[in-house]
């Protein structure tokens, strides 16, 4: 199987490339150059596969370069959590994907990710460095994944004071090979500043660096796995299969794609955006016109122009009729955000987060818009409640219960090496911490 960048089709390489660069050369996002089909006894059989059989059955249609015994282990490895769906009606469930390490569905891409690297990295002399730029959740996905992994050591790059708390806890906690960064300045300079690294050519010297940003492919590739969890658990599978995906850079929705050309039979997707809607508009004007994100409750999806837009018209030749076709969007604010997780709450007994609310009200549109039938309406949670119990706590009136594994990040003391934005200072912070 070779990946394709989406600037250029002729620019082919195999997954360990596309995996070790993260990037074409030509700023292209690595796609599979074709879509392979699971054999129809997959399918049936479907409810007879744990979580982890899917996974290696679907990965190793994707994956050439690694024999059985290893592939099996690295999937294992990364999907070592479940992804339970609960039926809150007969037409909605919720297919629950924060049962992870730092509680969001992030975690399954980052464990995937540090095993194929880890995997691929295995008879490098040098140490391997991977660097993290982040504005709070994929850094501490990704330093899990890499946790005590050997001859690996991470630096997690994050804007000082503009994390949350419980961001910043999970990030600098972690200790032993992880290093965590605070940036005197915002975001963008952590990107930069890892895009200097790279070029460096005394770090270079020393080590073996890589990214593990969103746009890695090998990140997208196991997000297909929850897709057939999920109508795994589906009981009565005659009914159309309707998944609403709480969107930002639509990696997610990237991932149900694949799954669908893979067989899955998805009847709709469901693109469930805040305010920060070029998706929606794009599906309307035929138009892809990126802004300004805005900040909104449900902050990872506060995305004004999606990495993986290009992966999406790539896969439908430009063709806005086809994207039409399989995906609808719909947009809500954070008054009617709040009002979903009280909705949810009441009519359901379920505590949603921000996130998973916007899926809700995006589902509850579509069978308004729609003739009602029997569906199996499928929302990703995307993250544990507990991860905003600020937003949920206000609106519910009640303390949300935290799990033990993020508890215990809290208790323990912050560990991070404060330096200036300019690439000299974090250079010097840089050699002085991790070698
Ligand atoms: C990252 C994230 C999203 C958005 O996912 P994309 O794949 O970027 O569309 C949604 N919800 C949560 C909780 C996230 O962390």
């Amino acid at each position: 199987m070779k990946f394709y960048s989406t600037n250029n089709k002729q620019i082919q390489v195999s997954l360990r490339e596309a995996v070790l660069r993260g990037i074409a050369d030509d700023g292209g996002l690595f796609m599979p150059d074709e879509i392979p089909k699971l054999p129809e006894s997959f399918f049936h059989h479907l409810e007879k596969y744990s979580f982890q059989e899917i996974g290696f059955e679907v990965a190793k249609l994707f994956i050439d370069d690694i024999n059985e015994a290893d592939l099996r282990a690295i999937v294992n490895n990364a999907i070592s959590f479940p992804a339970p769906l609960v039926q809150l009606s007969k037409n909605i469930s919720i297919l629950e994907l924060f049962h992870g390490p730092t509680l969001a569905f992030k975690d399954f891409g980052a464990n995937f990710l540090a095993n194929l690297l880890v995997h691929y990295l295995k008879n490098e002399k040098k140490e391997t460095l991977i660097l993290v730029a982040t504005s709070g959740d994929t850094g501490s996905a990704v330093a899990n994944g890499f946790y005590e992994k050997e001859g690996i050591k991470v630096a997690l790059l994050y804007p000082s004071g503009k994390v949350s708390k419980t961001q910043e806890q999970q990030l600098t906690t972690l200790g032993k090979n992880i290093f965590a960064f605070e940036i005197n300045g915002v975001f963008d300079d952590c990107q930069r500043l890892v895009k200097k690294t790279f070029h460096d050519p005394d770090l270079k010297n020393i080590f073996s660096m890589t990214s593990a940003n969103s746009i890695n492919i090998a990140r997208l590739l196991p997000q297909t796995f929850y897709y057939f969890e999920a109508y795994k658990q589906v009981k009565d599978k005659s009914h159309p299969f309707i998944v609403s995906v709480p969107s930002g850079n639509f990696g997610n929705l990237t991932a149900g794609l694949i799954a669908q050309a893979m067989g899955l039979p998805v009847h709709k997707f469901i693109a469930a955006v805040n305010t920060n809607d070029v998706f929606l508009n794009y599906l309307q004007s035929g138009k892809f016109e990126p802004k300004a994100s805005v900040a909104t409750l449900s902050n990872a999806m506060d995305v004004g122009n999606p990495s993986n837009f290009a992966r999406i018209i790539s896969f439908f030749g430009n063709d806005v009729d086809l994207v039409r076709e399989k995906i609808i969007s719909s947009s809500f604010n954070d008054e009617q955000t709040l009002s979903a997780i009280k909705e949810v709450k009441e009519n359901y007994h379920y505590t949603i987060d921000p996130h998973g609310a916007v899926g809700y009200l995006a589902l509850k549109k579509y069978f308004q818009d729609t003739i009602q039938e029997s569906v199996n309406g499928v929302i990703f949670e995307t993250a544990h409640p507990a991860k905003f119990s600020e937003i949920v706590e206000k609106v519910l009136a009640e303390k949300t219960s935290i799990p033990e594994r993020l508890s215990v990040c809290f208790g323990k003391q912050k560990v991070s090496v404060k330096t200036n934005k300019d690439f000299v200072s974090f250079k010097e912070a840089l050699v002085q911490t991790i070698s």
